[in-house]
């Protein structure tokens, strides 16, 4: 059955194309009141918004076969994390998408500053003709100091430097040989303070940053500097913006987001000369809504078809060409997962993931987790999936170890999951031809060759004539269609195997007279 995504909020035709072409089923409502999103919301696999609609623990709770949230933008602070976190719901934004049209909105309020732009505007509007109060300042040859250079504050360190800025930087989690390789100089929070003609803000709003820019930071300004803010309200505090101001210290100063949004009437920063702001528009240009759009209709694509998790805000995401190689193996994993669980359907205790081949030089945490996603589904009832799959195997005890083994193999790469537990111990193996052809290789001490998609009938019999045509005679009479059959024998002979794709599921009268066949062992049904 076709995923389905709800697009709430206004995307655009393109991005709901991509949606559609990829294979899924979408409805389009937008702007509906919580009550009627809430009571429909259950029928969906994946949501994609925009800022407005709020994603609440409320109508989280509804969203019984919810996988992914998509927020096509950066900020996801209309999504609860913790309770997305908590039902296993992976929450992706676009970051990047936007950058360029905030790092330009920055830009426009530094030149806005220095040539008084509005103030000047408002003057000749009202009728005056005051050139000499609007004499400004060239940007060229001062110095900016850009606080977070990353997505954004990376852009306009370009920008910046093809305006004949100078740029120092200030960004703990960024090494001076990256800064440097952008233009700027790393130096120390002191330091930017006191050398900056311009203080631009591109960092998030967290513990460390709230109020970074206070009445004792403004006080190290070199004094007629100016500050510009299209960060998140609450960075600055706009008390104290305002006061220096006023006292002439600070030469000028732009917000485009505010503690309080909309702020207040009587703001203070609202009575005080070269005081530029507009109303949080800093990613509100054409190019950059219709970017972050198709950035998350792509990115739902890619989590709904191959379970490529990318941007997740409340999973740690993995660089573009690790999860382009990894891709391929993530629904792999999933399938051995699943299979193991049905071989063996009693309490894990144990399950090792083992990477061979060029995989082993890949992060091992996505593939174990989407291993266990597959493994954990056939025994809770809890929505499972690679966000929360890792936390929940600990919680249950369940020891997960993960092997790499440099043994050579006769695949490019195998992954190979292991499950000990009351049900005694599980081996299944699988890899991918090509592109995306996932086959299982092993199920315990057998050599298959099968595909892992859809019904499945897994037989153990003894290796004798004629247990495969009385198979497809029993199934064929029963009107259940074998698309495909791998057999296996033990070397020894001591034991033989038959893996069938089938179109349907068998009935479980079915099942009974192939268990009744003779040779036969076992015989299970799996879904896969
Ligand atoms: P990003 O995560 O790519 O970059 C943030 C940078 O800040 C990172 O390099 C990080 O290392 C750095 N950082 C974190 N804590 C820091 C600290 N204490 N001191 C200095 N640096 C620190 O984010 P981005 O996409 O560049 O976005 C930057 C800001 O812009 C965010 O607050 C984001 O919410 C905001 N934003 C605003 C608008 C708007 O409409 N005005 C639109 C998009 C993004």
């Amino acid at each position: 059955m076709a995923a389905r995504v709800l697009v709430s909020d206004d995307l655009s035709p393109e991005a709901v194309r991509i949606l559609r072409d990829a294979g899924l089923e979408v409805d389009v409502k937008v702007g509906l009141p919580p009550a009627e999103l809430e009571a429909i919301v259950a029928g969906y696999d994946a949501l994609a918004v925009r800022s407005a609609t709020k994603v609440t623990p409320k109508l989280l709770e509804k969203a019984a076969r919810l996988k992914v949230v998509g927020r096509a933008g950066v900020g996801v602070d209309n999504v609860d994390l913790d309770a997305a976190t908590r039902r296993g719901v992976v929450v992706m934004n676009t970051p990047g998408g936007s950058s360029v049209t905030v790092a330009e909105l920055a830009l426009a309020m530094i030149l806005s500053l220095y040539r008084h732009v509005p103030s000047a505007t408002a003057s000749v509007k009202a009728g005056r003709w005051e050139k000499k109060r609007f004499q400004g300042r060239e940007i060229a040859g001062k110095t900016l100091g850009v606080v977070g250079i990353g997505n954004i504050g990376s852009v306009l360190v370009e920008r910046a430097l093809a305006m004949k800025m100078r740029v120092v930087a200030y960004d703990p989690f960024i090494t001076p040989e990256a800064a440097a390789k952008m233009g700027a100089s790393l130096v120390d929070l002191d330091a930017l303070w006191r050398e900056a003609d311009v203080v631009s803000l591109h960092v998030p709003l967290t513990e460390q940053t709230r109020h970074l820019v206070s009445a004792e930071t403004l006080a190290r300004m070199k004094r007629g500097a100016i500050l510009v803010n299209c960060a998140r309200g609450g960075i600055v505090d706009e008390r104290a913006v305002a006061d220096a101001l006023a006292s002439g210290h600070l030469g000028g100063a732009a917000l485009d987001v505010f503690e309080k949004e909309p702020p207040p009437p009587d703001h203070p920063l609202f009575h005080t000369e070269n005081f530029v702001c507009t109303p949080h528009i800093g990613a509100s240009t054409e190019e950059a809504q219709s970017a972050v759009a198709i950035a998350i209709a792509e990115q739902l694509v890619a989590y709904l078809r191959d379970g490529v998790v990318k941007n997740a805000v409340n999973v740690p995401g993995l660089p573009k060409e690790v999860l382009d190689q990894l891709a391929p193996y993530l629904p792999l994993a999933e399938k051995l997962g699943s299979l193991a669980a049905q071989l063996a359907p009693h309490g894990p205790a144990e399950v090792v993931v083992e990477v061979a081949g060029e995989l082993a030089a890949m992060p091992m945490r996505p593939l174990s987790a989407r291993a266990l996603v597959g493994l954990l589904r056939h025994f809770l009832d809890t929505p499972v999936n690679e966000v929360n799959a890792p936390a929940i195997a600990k919680d249950r005890g369940i020891r997960v170890l993960e092997v790499r083994s440099a043994e050579p193999h006769d695949w490019a790469s195998l992954v190979t999951l292991t499950v000990r537990g009351q049900g005694g111990e599980t081996l299944v193996a699988g890899t991918v031809y090509g592109k995306r052809d996932a086959r299982i290789v092993r199920v315990n001490g057998f050599r298959v060759e099968a595909i892992p998609d859809g019904h499945v009938i897994v037989c153990e019999n003894d290796d004798a004539p004629g247990v495969v045509g009385n198979l497809g005679t029993a199934l064929g009479s029963a009107g259940v269609n074998i698309a495909r059959i791998s057999l296996s024998r033990l070397d020894d002979r001591s034991g033989a195997y038959s893996f069938l794709n089938v179109d349907s599921a068998p009935a479980p009268e079915v099942l009974e007279r192939l268990r009744a066949l003779p040779h036969v062992r076992s015989v299970r049904a799996i879904r896969l």
